[in-house]
């Protein structure tokens, strides 16, 4: 049943061939045997999950269920679970128990979801290789020598790995579909705005937003309809109209003009990725799309300008862990000042802390000027090759990476070299943009993502596009667990 993707499993779980705690305790048997060599799961819950298998069951069976009522998905450990542990793959929030959840939680729960457990990540999101985790590295499914990307490198391994139907992901800078490109799966990361970011643990406030994992641009756009919507606790939260995801999947994409950004294939891309995602762009001309090159010219500009105003965000952000209104207290204090620095100097890992000092520079008195505010003059030029771009074309196609996953611990000494994966995927962040990937081959053995970017709230038109192309291609369903 791990074979089969989200939207089979729900037309099971209506029909009343499958239910909700086989399909669940399915899940469990797995992620017993698999887990411990991912390490992909920070928590199981299995009573949690019978218990809510059992009601959605009983939705079902009155017929009051949803498409999604009864799948089994886990949550990237970033997301408040009431009464559960929420980490964000930190020792500072080693055993902080929410008293809350994330409104996408909460929705999610309403649609009839069951959670299965909380994903690993890297810490407070930082990072695109999941080795930055309290909690230990994930492996990548495909080859477990290999990263699995990050910062969501859990909730995409484990969609991989068939661990759960599906997973939620937060992207900062690309931590939804750049694990994704590098599992071999889909996700799509929504208009700033979209979903609610109550509840989600704060990396990047202007930039994070949250989505879905699955095996298929069909099964996010399920996810991401029970996701999106106007929260009144969320002050950045979207007021407009979330449309019918899945009503518009079938549309005929005849005509849509797709820009392919020249700037995108010049910087050090690996062969095998130029290749695969040309590949899919003349798959996509051949079902009717209209391939256009275009230019973003300030795109070689977009990784230091994130790499300035994310850290400066996270820094304000961070501040509340002090070890006195969150998170880990160091043992016998000497004084405030005192428990202030051990506490954050023993609960924050290295990368968290290289941040941290990084943004609080950038926004120190004297700095502000040369390195903020110049990195929010450089957001708004990209954003402005964004609204040139999008007078011709519907929708900016390329590679979501530059390489396939990496080998664990290759980069994770070179900061640098870590950050220069974030290189396609960072602009969609910096301008609000919803951007998708989706598998689309393969480059020595390892999965291929191609990133879509579209215009402000058109979600509908990514997943409509990338749903055409896995009407005729099959890298969505190719899958690692063959032989495990
Ligand atoms: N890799 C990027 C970073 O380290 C993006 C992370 C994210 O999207 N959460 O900041």
């Amino acid at each position: 049943m791990h074979d089969k993707t989200l939207a089979q499993q729900a037309a099971l779980l209506a029909s009343g061939e499958l239910k909700s705690v086989e399909l669940v305790d399915h899940y469990l048997t797995r992620i017993e045997r698999l887990n411990s060599n991912l390490n992909a799961y920070i928590l199981v819950d299995e009573d949690r999950a019978r218990e809510a298998a059992v009601a959605a069951d009983a939705r079902l069976q009155k017929g009051e269920g949803g498409p999604l009522t009864g799948i089994p998905i886990a949550h990237k450990d970033i997301f408040c679970t009431k009464d559960v542990r929420t980490t964000c793959g930190s020792r500072m929030l080693e055993n902080f128990i929410a008293p809350y959840n994330a409104t996408v939680v909460d929705k999610l729960n309403d649609a009839g979801v069951v959670t299965l457990g909380k994903a690993n990540m890297d810490e407070f999101a930082m990072g695109s290789s999941n080795e930055n985790s309290f909690f230990g590295s994930v492996a990548n499914p495909w080859q477990h020598d290999r990263v699995p990307g990050g910062s969501s490198g859990g909730s995409a391994a484990i969609v991989a790995a068939q661990l759960a139907s599906a997973a939620t992901g937060t992207d900062t800078g690309g931590s939804i579909r750049q694990p994704a490109a590098f599992c071999g799966v889909t996700g799509i990361k929504p208009t700033y705005g979209r979903v609610s970011r109550y509840g989600m643990i704060a990396f990047a406030s202007s930039l994070d937003q949250g989505g879905p994992l699955a095996r298929t641009a069909e099964d996010c756009a399920l996810l991401l309809q029970a996701m999106c919507g106007h929260d009144p606790r969320d002050s950045t939260s979207s007021l407009t109209d979330v449309p019918d995801f899945s009503a518009t999947l079938n549309d005929d994409i005849k005509g849509l003009r797709i820009g392919v950004p020249e700037e995108y294939f010049a910087q050090g891309l690996e062969a095998g990725v130029a290749d695969a995602v040309k590949t899919a762009l003349a798959e996509l001309e051949r079902a009717g799309a209209i391939l256009k090159s275009i230019s973003l010219p300030n795109q070689g500009l977009c990784i230091p300008a994130y790499y300035v105003i994310a850290p400066a965000e996270a820094s304000s952000n961070l501040s509340r862990f002090d070890g006195v209104r969150f998170g880990h207290r160091a043992e016998n204090p000497q004084d405030l000042e005192d428990l202030y620095k051990r506490s954050r100097g023993e609960g924050f890992g290295p990368e968290v802390k290289r941040r941290i000092l990084i943004g609080a520079y950038a926004l120190s008195a004297g700095y502000y000027d040369a390195y903020y505010r110049k990195a929010q003059q450089v957001r708004q030029l990209v954003t402005n090759d964004f609204t040139e771009a999008f007078k011709e074309v519907d929708v900016i196609a390329g590679p979501t990476t530059p390489t396939t996953a990496f080998s664990r611990g290759e980069k994770s000494s070179d900061p640098t070299a870590m950050y220069l994966n974030d290189l396609f995927t960072v602009s969609a962040n910096l301008s609000g943009l919803p951007g998708l990937s989706a598998p689309c081959g393969f480059s020595n053995g390892l999965p291929v993502g191609l990133q879509l970017i579209a215009p402000v709230n058109e979600e509908a038109r990514l997943l409509n596009l990338a749903h055409q192309y896995q009407s005729v291609s099959d890298w969505h369903l190719q899958s690692p667990v063959a032989n495990d």
